[in-house]
């Protein structure tokens, strides 16, 4: 058991129990900090996960179908549209990796020159499909210096071979291309600073097989041999989750405390977790 960043062989016990069944536990690595599940899946077994369970996970749970999907996840996608408005203009040929149903491709085919996504889950590029979306099943059947953006909105977390994604990645974009990379932080103040149980058993899940602070997601760029980039915090759960989180040991109650809060309050609740990289996600753009 070696850290797949750094190849140590210690680590701690970060947790036993996951938000899931599951027989695997979370690792921090004792020398360069990266949080892991172990064992990790192999390559057949993430194949099968993200064809069969996660669908039925996310289906059953969530009770959706693609168009639900889709509209529900619309205002995310305008979310993510104003992160990376003025680093993509009407020259931009962009890729998104885990596209889903379209929803963020739709909503910034306007901004950019072209769009095209990649999707491994069947119905979904169904769905994208039937919007006009081109979408590929892998990375590895676009050629090389195809587009001058790529973006990986929760993907990262998903991948147990980061590394690799990270060179196919470089490869199908052109000289100066950019990946835009989103994921969690797992110094996220629920878990680091409040440290609550309810939110720790949560939290880690079997599909997530590495969990990325600013110091280890700066190390995964390095080892790619990807040195230009820039790691931005970003909270998106506002102060009344949080509350909500102590109080009730759930997820939800975003908003529920707003007739009380102000505005300028909740900004700077936000601002101060940004301010320690405390804060629930971390954006990513990494120059090739
Ligand atoms: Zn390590």
């Amino acid at each position: 058991m070696r850290c797949y960043l750094c190849g140590s062989p210690e680590q701690e016990l970060v947790s036993e129990r996951l938000r899931y069944e599951s027989p695997r536990k979370v690792y921090r690595c004792a020398r360069c900090g990266l949080v892991y599940l172990h064992p990790g899946m192999t390559p057949e077994e993430e194949r099968r996960f993200y064809e069969q369970e996660y669908g039925e996970i996310y289906s059953s749970e969530k009770g959706t179908t693609p168009e639900q999907l889709f509209q529900s996840r619309l205002p995310d996608a305008r979310m993510y549209r104003s992160w990376v408005a003025g680093t993509v203009g009407r020259e931009d040929s962009c890729l998104e990796v885990g596209c889903a149903s379209g929803y963020f491709l739709v909503t910034i085919r306007e901004d950019v020159g072209s769009v095209a996504g990649v999707e491994t889950h069947r119905l979904l590029r169904e769905s994208c499909e039937s919007r006009g979306i081109p979408v590929h099943e892998t990375l590895q059947e676009i050629g090389e210096g195809t587009f001058s953006r790529i973006f990986a909105f929760f993907v990262l977390e998903h991948l147990g071979d980061p590394l690799a994604f990270l060179t196919e990645a470089k490869r199908i974009l052109v000289p100066g291309g950019k990946i835009f990379i989103v994921v969690p932080n797992v110094e996220d103040a629920l878990l680091s600073l409040y440290d609550i149980p309810a939110f720790r058993s949560f939290y880690f899940t079997p599909a997530h097989q590495f969990y990325y602070s600013r110091m280890t997601l700066g190390s995964l760029f390095e080892k790619a041999g990807l040195p230009q980039h820039e790691i931005l915090p970003k909270q998106r759960y506002d102060l009344s989750n949080h509350i909500h989180w102590m109080t009730a040991g759930k997820p939800g109650g975003v908003g529920k405390y707003n007739h009380v809060f102000t505005p300028e309050l909740l900004e700077r609740y936000a601002g101060v977790l940004e301010d320690h990289f405390l804060c629930d996600t971390l954006c990513a753009w990494v120059t090739v």
